[in-house]
């Protein structure tokens, strides 16, 4: 009966101990310290992958190549991460990005580590243990996209269309501001292109004349 009862203290400390820890994590997550840590820490991923890639000697091709394709491959990860884990309503990733849906102009990220915690495993895998050309290069390319990315949606809901100068810019902009209102198109930030690839790209919609 005893150890029965031990258990059950077990079990409710673990469920006490989880539903502080999450409540902890939700906070920092919101916090502006935590939001502008992770940006720098996002920075350092570009530098520190970099350096790593630059002590192997590399010829200029390899990391030109490496770094595009690094890029390139960011650009498909952040539309599925986007569309299939940020915006699955059984994921542990939606309610975050649910937060930032219904106060976009608010400071919301994941935990300041996390770029570094999960690229870095990637690293050892691919150029310490399989030795894969360039993959230090790649990965400097792939968190510049995440960099990149990360600039871009910080700047669509700080600074106005009509503030940006170039009309490519602009369509970003548009693209992203209808993301927000239909939620399930226009998943891409960095670019449309995986959109037009997976049917999930709307234009915006024009303005029906006043005349009309
Ligand atoms: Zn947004
Ligand atoms: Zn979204």
């Amino acid at each position: 009966m005893n150890e029965l009862g031990d258990e059950m203290n077990l079990a409710a400390r673990a469920r006490q101990i989880g539903s502080v820890s999450r409540s902890l994590a939700n906070d920092m997550s919101r916090s502006r310290v935590n939001y502008w840590a992770a940006y720098l820490v996002d920075w350092s991923c570009v530098f520190v992958f970099g350096y790593l890639g630059w002590r192997r000697h590399p010829s200029w091709t390899s990391i030109l190549i490496s770094s595009v394709v690094g890029l390139f491959v960011f650009s498909l990860v952040e539309y599925c991460i986007h569309r299939w884990l940020f915006h699955n309503k059984k994921s542990v990733f939606y309610p975050l990005h649910e937060a930032h849906h219904n106060q976009p102009e608010e400071t919301a990220s994941g935990l300041f580590p996390t770029s570094f915690l999960v690229l870095m495993p990637f690293w050892y895998l691919l150029a310490d243990v399989l030795h894969v050309p360039g993959a230090s290069f790649f990965l400097c390319g792939f968190s510049a996209g995440y960099v990149y990315f990360g600039t871009l949606h910080h700047l669509e809901h700080t600074v106005r269309i009509n503030q940006i100068p170039y009309r490519w810019l602009q369509g970003r902009w548009a693209a992203h501001s209808v993301h927000h209102r239909i939620d399930e198109t226009n998943f891409g930030v960095m670019t449309s292109f995986w959109d037009y690839v997976f049917r999930t790209h709307q234009k915006q919609r024009k303005r029906k004349s006043l005349a009309a």
